[in-house]
C-alpha cells in the first residue's frame, strides 16, 4: 500500500490546529483543533469529512502531550488512526527558521537544535512548534517529521530588502533582519495567482495582499519574494488586528522615559492591543463594515480606523509596484482580503493611472474560488484567491517524503 496520507500540525502556545490529507487527490479527511490547553475548559473539536459532522469535547487537557493523544483517539474513531501505514509523514508549521531554512526540511536531531537555537528571534512561537514536534514524534517514532517554515518563502528577499539600516555589527550579532511571516500563504498564492492567469510562476509579478488577523503583503517577482512587510518579528508592517505595524521606532523611548511602561507593557500594547481593535474597539473588520454601514453611534471611530487600515495597505500597494516595477496581478487574500469586498474596493480606488481598478460586480460576487475582480482587459489584474496554508504544508511535506528523502 502506498503511504498518501499526510497529518499537517500547527502547535501554538494553548492549541494545536490540525488537518489529515490525503495527497493521492489533495482532499481533507479530517479537520479539528484544541484549544486552551492547560486550562480546565479545554476544547476539542474535530470534524471528519466523510460524514461533515463535528464532535465537540470539552474538559481538561493538560499539555500538547495529551493533546495529540486526544487527537490520535479521535481519528481512530473515523478509521485514520495515526499508526494507519497510509500515513506517510507529519508536517509541522514552524513560525520561524530564521536565514538556516530556506526548504521544507525533514527533522532530525540538528534541525530540532536549530530551531531551538532560533527561540530569541520568536520567543513565542517556536517552543509551542517544537513541543508539537516533540509530541508527534513520541507518539510516532518511525514516521518522517517535516518543519514548513513560515519565513522560507522570504529567504530569496535580496540583502537591500532584508536588512534593516542599522549598524551592522549589532544586527549581525542579534541576527536582526527582515525574516517576514506567512510565507507558506504568500507562496501558495502567488502561485494560484499565476495559474489564474494562465501563466506560469515564473512569468509573472505579483503583489500578495495576505489580511488576516495578522497581515502582510509581498512583492513575489517571478516565483520569487523580492520583499514583504513583516520584520524580525510579525509586528512590522500593515494595520493589523491587533497590531500596529509600522511606525516610528521611538515611540517605544517615548513610552519608556515619558510613559514610564515597561517593555513587556509596550509589547503587549502593540502586539495586542492595536491595529483595529486600538483604533476602535474591534477587531473583527464584519463588524468595523457593520458599524460604518449601520451608521452606529461609534461609527466615525469605525470609519477612521478603516481608513488607516486602507491608507497604510495603499502605501504598501504602492511600494510593492516600484519595487517590482512591472505587476501582473494584486491578489487579497485570508479572512479579510476574501471576504471584505470593501476592503479590497477602497484599497485599488484611485489607482487607475497604475492600471489598476476594482469592478463593483465581480467584487461584491461571493466564492470560495480563485476569482478576477478587475474589469475585462484590464492592465494588471486584480484577484481574490482563497489562501490553503495547510495544503501547502501537505504538499510540501509530501513532496519531500515521497522523493525518498526522509
Ligand atoms: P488568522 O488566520 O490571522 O486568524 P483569518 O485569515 O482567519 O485570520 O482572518 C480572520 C479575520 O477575517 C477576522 O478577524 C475578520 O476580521 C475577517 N473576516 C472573516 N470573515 C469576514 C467577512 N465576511 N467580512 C469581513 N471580514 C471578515
Amino acid at each position: 500500500m502506498t503511504a498518501t496520507r499526510v497529518l499537517v500540525l500547527n502547535s501554538g502556545s494553548s492549541s494545536v490546529k490540525y488537518q489529515l490529507l490525503d495527497m493521492s487527490d489533495s482532499s481533507r479527511l479530517a479537520v479539528g483543533l484544541v484549544e486552551r490547553i492547560g486550562e480546565e475548559t479545554s476544547r476539542l473539536k474535530h470534524t471528519p469529512l466523510s460524514t461533515g459532522e463535528t464532535r465537540e469535547t470539552t474538559g481538561p487537557i493538560a499539555d500538547h502531550e495529551a493533546a495529540l493523544k486526544a487527537v490520535a483517539e479521535e481519528l481512530a474513531k473515523d478509521g485514520l488512526g495515526l499508526d494507519s501505514p497510509e500515513l506517510a509523514a507529519i508536517g509541522h508549521r514552524v513560525v520561524h527558521g530564521g536565514k538556516t531554512f530556506t526548504q521544507p526540511t525533514v527533522i532530525d536531531d540538528a534541525v530540532l537544535a536549530e530551531i531551538e537555537r532560533l527561540i530569541p528571534v520568536a520567543p513565542l512561537h517556536n517552543p509551542a512548534n517544537l513541543t508539537g514536534i516533540r509530541t508527534a514524534q513520541a507518539l510516532r517514532p518511525d514516521l518522517p517529521q517535516v518543519a514548513v517554515f513560515d519565513t522560507a518563502f522570504h529567504t530569496t528577499m535580496p540583502e537591500a530588502a532584508a536588512r534593516y539600516a542599522i549598524d551592522v555589527k549589532t544586527a549581525d550579532e542579534y541576527r536582526i533582519r527582515r525574516y517576514g511571516f506567512h510565507g507558506t500563504s504568500h507562496a501558495y498564492v502567488s502561485r494560484a495567482t499565476a495559474e489564474l492567469l494562465g501563466k506560469s510562476p515564473e512569468e509573472v509579478n505579483v503583489i500578495v495582499l495576505h489580511l488576516g488577523n495578522g497581515a502582510s503583503a509581498s512583492a513575489v517577482e517571478k516565483g520569487r519574494c523580492v520583499d514583504t512587510s513583516m520584520g524580525l518579528t510579525p509586528l512590522e508592517g500593515l494595520v493589523m488586528g491587533t497590531r500596529s505595524g509600522d511606525m516610528d521606532p521611538a515611540v517605544i523611548f517615548h513610552l519608556m522615559r515619558v510613559g514610564g511602561m515597561s517593555t513587556d507593557e509596550i509589547d503587549t500594547l502593540l502586539n495586542k492591543k492595536s491595529g483595529l481593535i486600538g483604533l476602535c474597539g474591534d477587531n473583527d473588520m464584519r463588524e468595523i463594515r457593520r458599524r460604518i454601514d449601520e451608521g452606529a453611534e461609534d461609527a466615525a471611530q469605525a470609519q477612521l480606523a478603516f481608513d488607516i487600515y486602507i491608507h497604510r495597505l495603499k502605501k504598501y500597494i504602492g511600494a510593492y509596484y516600484a519595487v517590482l516595477g512591472t505587476v501582473d496581478a494584486v491578489a487579497f487574500t485570508a479572512g479579510v482580503g476574501e471576504n471584505a469586498a470593501p476592503v479590497r474596493e477602497a484599497a485599488i480606488a484611485g489607482l487607475e493611472a497604475l492600471g489598476l481598478a476594482v469592478d463593483g460586480e465581480l467584487n461584491a460576487v461571493r466564492s470560495g474560488e480563485p476569482r478576477l475582480i478587475s474589469p475585462e482587459g484590464a492592465r494588471v489584474a486584480v484577484a481574490v484567491v482563497p489562501t490553503d496554508e495547510e495544503l501547502e504544508i501537505a504538499d510540501q511535506t509530501y513532496a519531500l517524503v515521497r522523493n525518498g528523502n526522509a
